[in-house]
């Protein structure tokens, strides 16, 4: 399925684009980007600009193509511009793109998503992973009458006050920052959040309204759950009473037909849902048990709204999306990500790199230290002058990994066997270029 164009990009490609474009990006935009990995702050130099992107490429504003592994963090499942999406997204936008009353698709969405994860017994839409994990820490305190909440250090869940301590992705990169994990985060909307180490079970109170967990760990590179942690959650919440919330958002129709809860035998009180499930367009969910969903308004007291919540166009790309992803969909994945991350593997070997490519199922993740990280703690070992030396080497080399060291790869449907052996062959290439 690679989408090979015969377009080397837009007609306006020039030489200085990229640096062109970013300029006049920085004096308009905070940093010049709408959200900071973007901006290669952590691995140095100025980001491309993209101009178009076609399965598993991306061409920049200078028209270079990219192989891509970035695949809008997740978002992207099934490559770039896949046609039975694009087809959607036109048909939908042709019938208007927004009314403010319900659709039958936001319907079909919530349907497709309860069919496919059995614990979401009922489903709200709304339009960003950050909003569900929100809502659903709201709903989860509203429900239980507690105002505690346990996280995990290193697991990522979107940019809301509360969530913001000890969090992976970007913010791993943000120094001097601990707790809470930003700037203009009030002491007292963390002081109801306790961090505590991933793979091990917390002992909880019947203080605690919610534990939330990235099921499989995937912003601070890829951590799997060892076995028995996140069972020892589900019972540990159930003997005080607190609400188990998986957020799903990477995880999500991306692990599995039924996300990480499938693949482990586990069913969380709500999950989480984002990326995968728009299609590339702004869509996230959140879902659970009919009792606790019930709290929401207009049935219950716990306030969640918005405008776009359940968008026509993002609801037609989310259906479309779900629509690509069968049986054969997850082995194909399944079959690429092995191919990407043994080719990785050897190739970083060969080049005498302390390593670990850590992969669960279609996910896989590059940690530059010796070793399997468990924790936010092994996480933080990897190398990041190293893996920015190797990302820059790499790109030189035409292919895109995300511009940031805790972030992982993305190999999807559109990436066939020559798409994965081309990476392969290029990152072995830049990694005895960069290898110390
Ligand atoms: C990306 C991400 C989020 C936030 O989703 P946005 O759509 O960026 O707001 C939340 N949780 C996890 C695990 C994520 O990876």
């Amino acid at each position: 399925m690679t989408a090979e164009s015969t377009s080397a990009g837009p007609s306006s490609a020039a030489a200085g684009a990229n640096a062109a474009l970013f300029e006049r990006a920085v004096a308009v935009i905070p940093g010049g980007v709408n959200s900071p990995v973007r901006a290669f702050r952590s691995v140095g130099g100025t980001p491309y600009f993209v101009a178009r992107a076609e399965g598993p490429h991306v061409w920049d504003t200078e028209g270079r193509r990219l192989l891509d592994l970035v695949q809008s963090y997740g978002a992207i499942i099934a490559g770039h511009a896949h046609p039975t999406i694009v087809e959607a997204v036109r048909r939908a936008a042709g019938d208007g793109t927004s009314y403010g009353a319900p659709t039958e698709r936001e319907v079909l969405l919530a349907e497709e998503i309860r069919a496919r994860v059995p614990g979401c017994e009922r489903v709200r839409l709304v339009s960003s992973g950050t909003e569900a994990t929100m809502s659903a820490l709201r709903l989860a305190r509203g429900a239980t009458g507690r105002d505690r909440i346990v996280k995990f250090a290193g697991n990522y869940h979107g940019h809301s006050d509360g969530l913001l301590a000890e969090a992976g992705s970007g913010v791993a990169l943000i120094e001097g920052t601990v707790s809470p994990g930003s700037a203009g985060v009030p002491a007292g909307a963390v002081a109801d959040t306790a961090v505590v180490p991933y793979n091990r079970v917390p002992t909880l109170d019947d203080t605690v309204a919610a534990v939330i967990v990235e099921p499989v760990a995937a912003n601070m590179g890829l951590v799997a759950p060892r076995p028995g942690f996140l069972e020892g959650l589900r019972a540990e919440c159930d003997r005080v009473g607190a609400v188990l919330i998986f957020d799903e958002v990477i995880t999500g129709f991306r692990l599995a037909r039924g996300g990480a809860q499938e693949r482990y035998g586990v069913t969380p009180d709500l999950s989480c849902f984002g990326k995968v499930i728009g299609g590339g367009l702004n869509v996230g969910a959140f879902g659970g048990r009919a009792d606790l969903m019930e709290h929401l308004a207009p049935l219950g007291p716990v306030y969640q709204a918005g405008t776009l919540s359940g968008n026509p166009l993002a609801t037609a790309a989310g259906l479309a999306a779900l629509s690509l992803l069968d049986a054969d969909a997850y082995a194909a994945l399944d079959r690429t990500a092995a191919r990407l991350a043994g080719g990785l593997d050897g190739a970083l070997a060969a080049a005498g790199i302390d390593h670990h490519v850590g992969r669960v199922g279609p996910l896989v993740g590059l940690h530059l230290a010796a070793g399997e990280p468990h924790d936010y703690d092994d996480a933080r070992r990897t190398d990041t002058d190293l893996y920015a030396a190797l990302f820059h080497a790499v790109l030189d080399r035409g292919v895109a990994l995300a511009p940031g060291p805790y972030e992982i790869t993305f190999p999807g449907l559109a990436h066939d066997d020559a798409v994965i052996d081309a990476i392969v062959e290029r990152v072995a290439d830049a990694a005895r270029h960069v290898a110390p």
